[in-house]
């Protein structure tokens, strides 16, 4: 089925994304942009080997247009200490590995020029007004009048130096809350020149950055303005402001205009698993009867399908994806000749992209621990294919597994229950992390693909698997739930995460949740949410986290109203603080708000003393008391189940154990995926 579908019915299926689009200086193959995202490649020059190979990637997997992450056009506007910048001829040398190899492989690329102002971590930051932001430490210098004309200048050289490198254009990053966004809203805005005050006066700064720049680098080259088109953040723009913005960056020479949505401070979520997909397009839309340059909208849009719905709905004429082309460099051309699903899926989890950017780490993607190590995470020759047997079809066996099997080795793989996925599915059950399916799409598809042995309901003990004479053996047996030990836990209210989520036990009215990890947050968002999930309506979701869809109101921002939660829940750990601390980075803070919206008691310092039909005693604070619950749910860890490995005793088979099967502790899918993919590619 999948092999006799022809590029032809591709086209057919996907028609405007498909489409060519003519930009004046050039055409276009198709509607996908990648969209900038910083990885941290882009801050090592003498390593451009490694941008060069991961852009090239992209570009031989037939993306339109890609935009690099942001180079800094002077000192004050790195985003930390030595990070990207391209402010000299010097600098101009590296990013020719960059444009040369993109080039060779028949790809476009334009280099992004961010200047981040008060977002910036070190102390020579500037911005309009002298006013820190909340998020980063440093307060900010004014920019003084000789200042701003200097930025600017910056701003058109370190276009005209991409245009010497070998970019096809370059993206003037106005959005995202950095420098240009600083200078367009009162919130951050206090001069009294000619460069604040009244909107035209905001609104200066980033026009003529567009009209120099364009008088810099010519006609023929691409020029994308990203434009704030929701700021999300209070004291911001106004939506009429706004639209005047865009007509005059069309006038001043834009090419493009890319959709950004929400500062980086805003306390809306706006890319993470529980936003609906393609939310914010309507925005763009709405944008669309002022201008008459394309546009391009952006945010959770991870699938052709996405992608070709928000342009037949004519929300834009481009798309934007970062994430998702992290995950499968070969989105486009899968999706252009009938492949789409074998897409390998961003899930917006941001664990390996936007947290480790955030960390200071490398990005890479917790699907496709690939990407930003495409010249490290190679392959190693097969001289003769091997039999192997992975155990355990959880993300760890299933990369695993689909790697082996696409270099060439026979692999069978066992699963004693009666589906793949492992804890995905469970992930999958919980509101706003319905995207964890599309992995099991993806995987199911690939094994299928690449003639993998699945063997579901299947168990498989050390007689079994000597008995079969594999080569090799992949332990991927998962965990067990941690057993918390708390007198009178074997009560009929205490159940496991596993029943709750499955559905396999009834729920009451008043419930508390030991263990406030991953899982247990997880666990409190499905018993508060309401089916169905919000993250499967825009409508819904807007009104609950209160975005603005009249475009009445400054920042796109009104009153949320959340649905309120069906159940009374607590929320429980032991360790002293408020739980939640150890979420991640970039969506710890919107699980804590979702659950706080729906009044869960979150609450730390707890010791368990027993259950019994009064409920969960407890003592916090040195004060004992009793939860009066109709169930408790535990959710307090887990231990590795590595039983086979530690029972093999077959001499010349090698056994190799990976994801929870080796380390329990902060088990999570992306060191699972990273550790089994690169043991698979060396096997
Ligand atoms: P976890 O993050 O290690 O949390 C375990 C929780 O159980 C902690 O709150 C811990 O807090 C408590 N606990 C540990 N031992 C206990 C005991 N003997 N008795 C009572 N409570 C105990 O584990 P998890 O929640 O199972 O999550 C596993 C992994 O899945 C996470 O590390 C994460 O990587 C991933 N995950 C993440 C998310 C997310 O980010 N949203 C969602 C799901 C899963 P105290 O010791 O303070 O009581
Ligand atoms: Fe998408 Fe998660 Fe990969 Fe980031 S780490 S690209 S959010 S799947």
């Amino acid at each position: 089925m999948l092999a006799a579908m022809t590029s032809i019915d591709a086209a057919a299926r996907y028609p405007h994304l498909f489409a060519p689009l003519d930009l004046g200086c050039c055409t276009l193959p198709n509607r996908v942009l990648m969209g900038s995202m910083h990885t941290g490649l882009e801050d090592r020059a003498r390593d451009f080997g490694k941008p060069a190979e991961y852009f090239a990637a992209r570009a031989r997997g037939g993306v339109g247009l890609m935009v690099t992450g942001g180079f800094s056009p002077n000192l004050a506007g790195w985003l930390k200490p030595f990070s990207s910048r391209l402010s000299s001829r010097w600098q101009v040398t590296p990013h020719r590995r960059i444009t040369d190899a993109v080039h060779a492989a028949g790809g476009r690329i334009c280099l992004q020029v961010l200047h981040a102002g008060r977002y910036g971590v070190h102390p020579l930051i500037v911005a309009p007004s002298a006013i820190k932001s909340p998020i980063t430490p440093f307060t900010p210098r004014a920019l003084s009048g000789h200042g701003i004309e200097r930025t600017i200048r910056a701003f058109a050289r370190c276009a005209a130096l991409a245009q010497d490198a070998g970019y096809d254009g370059v993206e003037i990053m106005g959005s995202e809350g950095y420098l240009i966004n600083q200078f367009l809203a009162e919130r951050s805005n206090r001069r009294r020149d000619a460069f604040g005050g009244s909107a035209e006066n905001r609104m200066r700064f980033a026009i003529e950055i567009v009209r120099r720049t364009r008088a810099a680098v010519g006609r023929d080259f691409i020029l994308i303005y990203r434009l704030s088109m929701l700021d999300l953040v209070e004291r911001a723009q106004a939506w009429d402001e706004i639209v005047a913005l865009a007509k005059q960056v069309e006038a001043a020479g834009a090419t493009l205009i890319n959709t950004g949505i929400g500062w980086h401070e805003a306390r809306v979520p706006t890319i993470v698993t529980s936003v609906p997909r393609a939310a914010f397009t309507w925005v763009t839309r709405e944008m669309k009867e002022h201008v008459t340059i394309p546009l391009v909208t952006t945010n959770r849009i991870n699938l052709p399908e996405v992608a070709e719905d928000v342009l037949a709905r004519g929300d834009a004429d481009m798309v934007s994806m970062a994430r998702p082309l992290l995950a499968d460099p070969d989105w486009v051309a899968k999706a252009r000749s009938g492949r789409a699903s074998l897409i390998n899926p961003c899930i917006a989890c941001n664990q390996a992209c936007l947290d480790h950017v955030f960390e200071n780490k490398r990005a890479s993607c917790l699907m496709n621990p690939r990407a930003c190590y495409e010249t490290e995470l190679v392959d190693a020759p097969v001289a003769h294919a091997r039999r192997f047997a992975v155990i355990g079809a959880g993300p760890a066996g299933l990369a695993c597994a689909t790697t082996l099997a696409q270099r060439g080795h026979a692999v069978t793989l066992f699963e004693q229950s009666g589906e793949i996925g492992g804890q995905f599915n469970l992930a999958r059950r919980i509101p706003g992390k319905e995207e964890f399916a599309e992995p099991l799409r993806y995987w199911g598809n690939l094994l299928a693909e690449l003639r993998v042995d699945v063997r579901l309901r299947s168990r498989a003990d050390a007689a079994t698997l000597q008995a079969q004479a594999f080569d090799a053996i992949v332990v991927a047996t998962g965990v067990t739930p941690r057993d918390p030990r708390i007198p009178g836990q074997d009560h009929p209210m205490v159940m496991g995460y596993h029943d709750a989520v499955m559905g396999t036990r009834e729920i009451g009215k008043r419930v508390a949740i030991i263990g406030a990890g991953g899982i247990g947050f997880d666990v409190a968002e499905f018993l508060t949410q309401v089916p169905p999930s919000p993250a499967t309506d825009v409508a819904r979701w807007t009104r609950e986290w209160g975005v603005d869809t009249s475009r009445e109101h400054r920042g796109g921002l009104v009153k949320p109203s959340p649905e309120p939660s069906p159940r009374e829940v607590w929320l429980l750990q032991r360790t002293a603080g408020r739980p939640g601390r150890r979420l991640n980075k970039t969506t710890g803070w919107v699980h804590r708000a979702a659950l706080k919206a729906k009044g869960v008691k979150m609450v730390g310092g707890v010791t368990y003393e027993k259950i019994d039909d009064a409920g969960l005693h407890v003592t916090i604070g040195g004060n004992p008391q009793t939860l009066s619950v109709d169930n408790v749910i535990v959710c307090a860890g887990q231990e590795s189940n590595r039983s086979l490995a530690d029972e093999w005793t077959a001499p010349g088979i090698a056994v190799h154990v990976i994801g929870g099967a080796d380390v329990a502790a902060e088990l999570d899918a992306k060191r699972a995926i990273a550790q089994a993919t690169r043991l698979a590619a060396r096997l």
